[in-house]
């Protein structure tokens, strides 16, 4: 075992997004300093990083001097290009470990992983022909989701059919891409379970949270989640197998679907996740600490919620309710400095504390 990261070294995080900004702020509270690798110019993280390089993934020397220059890395989303991930590991350990990131970039790789540990899954089955979808859709049937293998997010790659006559306006919503078809899972709520391990096993699991999407991106995250407690518990012990089978070190995001027939996993994120955001404001170590503290080799904290939490997204236009909302009490507006408005572009979220 390696010893713990001491204060002042440098944590490498790829990726200058949000959840980039939010664990710099997190390192910088445990006295590290963090340096953020972004092909992108002024990403959120900038603002709070040590230090920032700006370049492609495909740039080897700047991949080596940002390798050299930190003392582990990690990063705040999955598809980074494995070539990238190539040249770090010669030089520098990166948590979570590659195998993690194998598994989560792809979701046929994803589900049979999930399935082989004994989770349910919704029924799937591998696209990558016509041919294969008019098979598929004899077994799985119709409704069911048509989703691109890779590279997606917020519903993004993602083609509903309510019958088998979508076929073809399914597949070519994929645009070439590989897919895998799901079976339509009517759930009756879904919850997300955000969980952390330690390189020594320790595993720390924080309280699930009910998720609620609009537009296929998190609207809300309401702790504690409408759920029994043995669903509850359920939760948490699937969380640490996945963690246990992949020995993970970091903090890792399992959405799940609730039904009358208990869980069906959607999918697992190898990084802090959108709906663990209330940690924030609930629990006295959040989920970005504990991410640093898993990295750094450090005891994991307390994330036990002392609070109910409802973490609302603040998506495009909504950045015109911030002036109301930093009135408002009992709330904490976390913004991420992000000056162009989009649609659908995340630009904050406030935590809203229930008494
Ligand atoms: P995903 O990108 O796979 O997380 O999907 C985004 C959202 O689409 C999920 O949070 C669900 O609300 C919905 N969804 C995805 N897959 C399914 C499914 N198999 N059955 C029902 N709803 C789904």
């Amino acid at each position: 075992m390696t010893d713990p990261l001491p204060t002042g070294a440098t944590i490498g995080i790829l990726g200058g997004g949000q959840l980039g900004r939010m664990l710099s702020v997190a390192a910088a509270r445990l006295g590290f300093r963090t340096h953020i690798f972004e092909p992108g110019a002024n990403p959120p993280a900038a603002d709070v990083a040590h230090r920032v390089t700006t370049a492609g993934y495909d740039d080897v020397d700047a991949l080596r001097a940002f390798a050299n220059a930190v003392d582990i890395v990690t990063y705040e989303f999955e598809n980074i290009p494995t070539e990238a991930l190539d040249v770090i590991e010669t030089i520098r350990t990166i948590h979570p470990n590659r195998e993690a990131l194998r598994t989560s970039q792809d979701r046929l790789t994803e589900k049979t992983f999930l399935e082989g540990l004994g989770l349910r899954v919704a029924p799937f089955a591998d696209i990558a022909s016509a041919a294969d979808l008019d098979a598929a859709l004899e077994t799985i049937g119709t409704p069911s989701i048509l989703k691109t293998r890779r590279f997606g997010y917020d519903g993004k790659g993602q083609s509903r059919l309510r019958s088998a006559d979508d076929a073809q306006t399914a597949l070519d919503d994929m645009a070439g891409s590989p897919a895998v078809l799901e079976g339509f899972v009517s759930f009756t709520s879904e919850v997300s379970v955000i969980a952390a391990r330690s390189p020594s096993g320790e595993v720390s699991c924080f309280d699930p949270g009910e998720n609620v999407h609009r537009d296929g991106i998190l609207h809300t995250t309401t702790v504690p989640a409408n759920i029994s407690a043995s669903l509850r518990m359920d939760a948490v012990l699937m969380a640490a197998k996945i963690l246990n089978a992949l020995d993970y070190v970091g903090v890792l995001g399992v959405e799940l679907f609730v039904t009358p027939h208990g869980f069906i996993v959607n999918e697992i994120a190898p990084r802090v996740h959108n709906s663990g955001h209330w940690t924030q404001n609930g629990c006295t170590i959040d989920q970005f600490e504990q991410h640093i503290r898993a990295i750094a080799g450090w005891p994991l904290g307390d994330g036990s919620r002392y609070a109910d939490v409802v973490m609302e997204n603040l998506i495009g236009d909504d950045m015109n309710r911030v002036p109301e909302l930093a009135k408002q009490r009992d709330t904490a507006l976390h913004l991420y400095g992000k000056t162009d408005v989009k649609a659908g572009r995340k630009m904050g979220h406030v935590n809203t504390i229930k008494r």
